[in-house]
């Protein structure tokens, strides 16, 4: 059903999520009036906070998070916000909450910034409570389970009171602006798509690579571990992404079809196609960092990084390998995409010394954003001792190609998105089972191997067998 809702009702109001980038997020949709006047955000979580007191949590939240040139319209942001104390077990607690949020104009979006275990008590007491009718819809964080089965309960739960149509899996990834480029760059462009396939592209690298290592989420982490925790939702994203057919059109059963068909051709792997890693301690940037069972304070078999050889069986990636790898404490924070093309299928500045090296497209996804593609150029001379060619960066900063717009934080986008009721940049339930089903035949391949992780020093790239992994198929992982 579509409507625009005029309440939003945020559980996890007092979380690090809320307070990070949910709160700043609607405040800076308020401030360039990209939310109606008449929307009110109630938020709630256990904490006993009255409307004044939560008012008063946002604000230093905002103070905090936001920066201070985009807190133009935090004073008259506040008055949208309220707040109902409810322990979100407690099903006599709905009723209170219910009438918090009164009756809606046009409708209620209600967003989950919760532990999924609490999912399910949630999804029971807003039906009891009256709060999960045709004009209600819900968005969801993840992790949406811990594998296959445990999300079909949470999605069958969900879907007793929401249907498909009404239910919005956030997956932050896709409201990154360069992510959504990426289609942009494959289907606004003629450029790309006649190349994009097995008899052009040679291979493709995902790395999502991070600094940190545990910090707070000590309990989540080292029951999840990095496939689990950034492959099964983001990598796996990006790889749709990357690979898909070209959708009909631009909207939410379009393109999630395409990516769905992706998903499913994702082929088991073998065991020889992962690599696992745990860090040890190590210095990032000149700082001395302690090893994960030192931050965990106990002995673990938890990996902190992985590396994988994953292909797709389809026509157009046959034989064409995509090298997925992600980890805490590598050297630097990148998350990139990089489409290595393959090499001309004959040169003609062979025979005058001149070596070609072939095109690559990387796409910064993060810190920065941009697009670069590497090609082929003449050095300037007389050429007397042969002709020297060298590769050139064709390079998009988009930060410096659209200096005006703001740039926006994911959620601005994805909260928009959920009030609105646009579920195209949101994952919808086949494809989170698609890419469960794959995670999980990696994980028991592992557990019936009795992989381990293997060791690795914070601040280098991981163990030295993902370096092997893709040098022995002649592949530099791109740094
Ligand atoms: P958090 O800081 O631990 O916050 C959890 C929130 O849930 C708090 O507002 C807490 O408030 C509330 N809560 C806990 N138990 C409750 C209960 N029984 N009834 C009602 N409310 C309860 O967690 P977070 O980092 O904000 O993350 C929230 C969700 O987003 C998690 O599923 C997390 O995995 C996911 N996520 C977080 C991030 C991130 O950057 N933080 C990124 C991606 C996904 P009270 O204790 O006052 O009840």
């Amino acid at each position: 059903m579509s409507f625009t809702a005029d309440r939003l009702l945020l559980f996890g109001a007092t979380g690090d999520l809320a307070q990070r980038m949910l709160l700043p997020s609607l405040c800076a949709l308020h401030a360039d009036k990209l939310v109606a006047e008449d929307l009110r955000i109630v938020g709630t979580a256990r904490q006993p906070l009255d409307d004044a007191s939560f008012r008063n949590f946002a604000r230093e939240a905002l103070e905090k998070f936001m920066p201070a040139d985009r807190r133009g319209g935090m004073a008259t942001f506040l008055n949208r916000l309220s707040y109902q104390p409810l322990d979100a077990n407690d099903m006599a607690g709905y009723e209170a909450l219910a009438q918090k949020v009164g009756t809606p104009g046009h409708g209620l979006a209600i967003f989950l910034s919760t532990a999924p275990s609490l999912f399910e008590p949630t999804i029971a007491g807003l039906t009891a409570g009256g709060l999960a009718g045709e004009n209600v819809r819900i968005g969801l964080e993840k992790p949406l389970g811990t594998c296959l089965e445990s999300s079909r309960e949470i999605n069958d739960a969900v879907a007793r009171a929401f249907p498909e149509d009404r239910t919005f899996r956030i997956d932050h990834y896709l409201g990154k602006e360069t992510v959504q480029n990426l289609l942009a760059l494959r289907f606004a462009n003629i450029l790309f798509e006649p190349l994009w396939n097995a008899a052009h592209i040679d291979h493709v690298q995902i790395t999502v690579a991070e600094t940190v290592g545990l910090e707070g989420r000590v309990s989540f982490y080292d029951g999840a571990g990095a496939l689990r925790d950034m492959v099964q939702n983001h990598m796996l994203q990006l790889l749709a992404l990357v690979a898909m057919e070209p959708p009909a059109n631009y909207d939410a059963t379009a393109i999630r079809d395409e990516k769905v068909k992706v998903l499913r051709a994702l082929r088991l792997v073998a065991p020889d196609e992962t690599v696992t890693g745990q860090y040890r301690a190590g210095a990032i940037g000149g700082q001395p960092v302690p090893g994960y069972d030192e931050e965990l304070g106990q002995d673990s078999d938890t990996e902190t990084f992985v590396a994988i050889k994953a292909h797709l069986d389809n026509w157009r990636w046959k034989g064409v390998p995509f090298y997925l790898r992600t980890g805490k404490r590598l050297p630097e924070r990148k998350t990139e995409i990089v489409v290595q093309f393959r090499h001309v299928p004959h040169s003609i500045f062979a025979g005058k010394g001149a070596l070609t090296v072939p095109n690559r497209l990387v796409i910064g996804i993060q810190p920065e954003e941009n697009i670069t593609l590497s090609l082929m150029a003449k050095v300037p001379g007389l050429d007397r001792e042969g002709i020297r060619l060298r590769e050139v960066p064709l390079d998009i900063a988009m930060a410096d190609a659209f200096a005006g717009p703001n740039k926006r934080i994911a959620y601005e986008r994805l909260l928009l998105d959920l009030i609105e009721g646009d579920q195209t940049l949101f994952v919808r339930r086949d494809e989170v089972e698609a890419q469960w089903d794959w995670i999980d035949a990696i994980r028991a391949s592992w557990t019936s191997h009795g992989v381990r992780p293997k060791t690795y020093t914070a601040g280098s790239w991981g163990p030295s067998s993902a370096i092997a992994l893709t040098e022995r198929d002649g592949v530099h992982w791109h740094e």
